[in-house]
């Protein structure tokens, strides 16, 4: 059993709520010393004490837990989790049954009723992301669930919370047959060497599954192509296998050269033909613009905050000087697929970086597609920051 506890919503933050909001803050409650341990069941009340809704005490970057419900009936069990997994596996249904792509988001947080919580498949291997010590309290009971809706051969697990320490010891691996990795995965028929033992990354970032498929299938044929922050390559074999003339992969990681390559064996694309770059993709873009080199398609998608030995870079700061240093090298008639995954800017305010930074150029511009998460990154129209993804791919034009 856990613990309950019944919470007070002040009436300055309720509207918040009843717009169903699924998010708990700390600062909304008025007697939230009263929580607990993370995990804590929480009854959420107005200052009438009106029921609002049950949720459970979880500390995240992004707030103190999650409403699961808003029936005050409803029991936070095995039964409800195994419920909220089942209804997401139907939701993906033609991803299980597409031989083409094998790696998918089978439950994405909140957008799936479980805030703190993703599970993705690996083919028949799924890892199971928990982003608060709160959600981890629930282990046993989401691990059974699963246990009881699908076949797999192993089950690993990403702490992201601050375990003291633990999190480094110990292994990702929770249950089945250990994997010998990597394990292959596809997508749209192109393979990614996954590893999901080695780190909070594990090879691709399957957000961005319609931006590659599309990069490939209409962009990239006969065109050279710059990949900043380019992490594993994946734009890149994308670009590659769609007739790119030649890719350049650019990240300061020293360990994207081998995976990178990696990547491009396993897709058999020669590797000699392609450029994979080891440096700050800001001291590549002042030796790319002193060199007078062009491209035809630039891609830009960056951490939301970054520090390397120069530079800090962030989204909100930083993106429009990013920007500006792409369109530099950018051919006219040329396409910078700008992406971000910072979840305070949204899709309009994204557009305005671009607008400033064409107007900074002088130069015009069209935007020619638009991208935010795929259909299994559900998402939910009451919590707009869940919807975090903004891709857009910008043609260069002239004066
Ligand atoms: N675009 C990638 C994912 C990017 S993850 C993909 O499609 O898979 C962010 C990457 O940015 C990391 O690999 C990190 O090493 C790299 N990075 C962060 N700051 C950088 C910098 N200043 N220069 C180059 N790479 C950087």
């Amino acid at each position: 059993m856990k613990n309950e506890v019944d919470l007070y919503i002040s009436s300055k933050h309720i509207k918040k709520y009843t717009n169903r909001c699924p998010l708990i803050l700390k600062e909304t409650i008025i007697n939230f010393e009263k929580v607990g341990e993370e995990g804590t069941i929480i009854n959420l009340f107005n200052d009438h004490k009106k029921f609002i809704g049950k949720g459970y005490y979880g500390k995240q970057n992004k707030g103190a837990g999650w409403i699961l419900t808003r029936e005050e009936s409803e029991k936070i069990e095995q039964a409800f989790f195994q419920n909220k997994i089942k209804a997401a596996i139907i939701n993906r249904k033609k991803y299980y049954h597409d031989e083409e792509t094998t790696a998918f988001r089978v439950f994405n947080g909140e957008g799936d009723g479980v805030g703190g919580l993703t599970i993705d498949y690996f083919n028949k291997y799924y890892l199971i992301n928990w982003y608060s010590k709160g959600i981890y309290a629930f282990k046993d009971d989401i691990l059974k669930s699963l246990n009881n809706l699908v076949e797999y051969k192993a089950i690993y697990q990403k702490k992201r919370f601050d375990d003291e320490g633990k999190y480094i010891e110990e292994d990702d691996f929770v249950c089945g047959t250990r994997a010998e990795f990597p394990i292959i995965v596809k997508e749209n028929g192109v393979n990614f060497s996954i590893y999901l033992n080695d780190g909070p990354m594990v090879g691709v970032f399957l957000d961005q599954r319609e931006v590659r498929k599309i990069l490939r299938d209409k962009y990239a044929k006969g065109k050279a192509v710059l990949n900043t922050f380019s992490y594993t390559g994946a734009f890149s074999v994308f670009a590659a296998l769609g007739g790119a003339r030649k890719t350049t992969s650019v990240d300061l990681a020293n360990r994207s050269l081998s995976k990178t390559r990696e990547q491009f064996i396993i897709n058999d694309i020669d590797c000699s033909a392609q450029d994979i770059i080891v440096e700050d993709v800001f001291n590549y873009f002042k030796y790319a613009i002193k060199k007078k080199l062009k491209f035809d398609i630039v891609i830009l998608d960056p951490p939301s905050f970054a520090r390397s030995k120069k530079h800090t870079f962030s989204v909100a700061k930083d993106y429009v000087n990013l920007l500006n240093e792409a369109i530099e090298i950018t051919e006219e008639n040329g396409i910078i697929i700008a992406s971000t995954n910072y979840s305070n800017i949204n899709m309009d305010m994204f557009k305005m970086f671009i607008d400033k930074a064409f107007k900074n150029a002088n130069l015009k511009y069209e935007l020619v597609e638009e991208f935010s998460l795929p259909h299994d990154y559900s998402v939910i129209n009451e919590f707009k920051e869940s919807n975090y993804l903004k891709v857009i791919f910008i043609k260069k034009l002239g004066h």
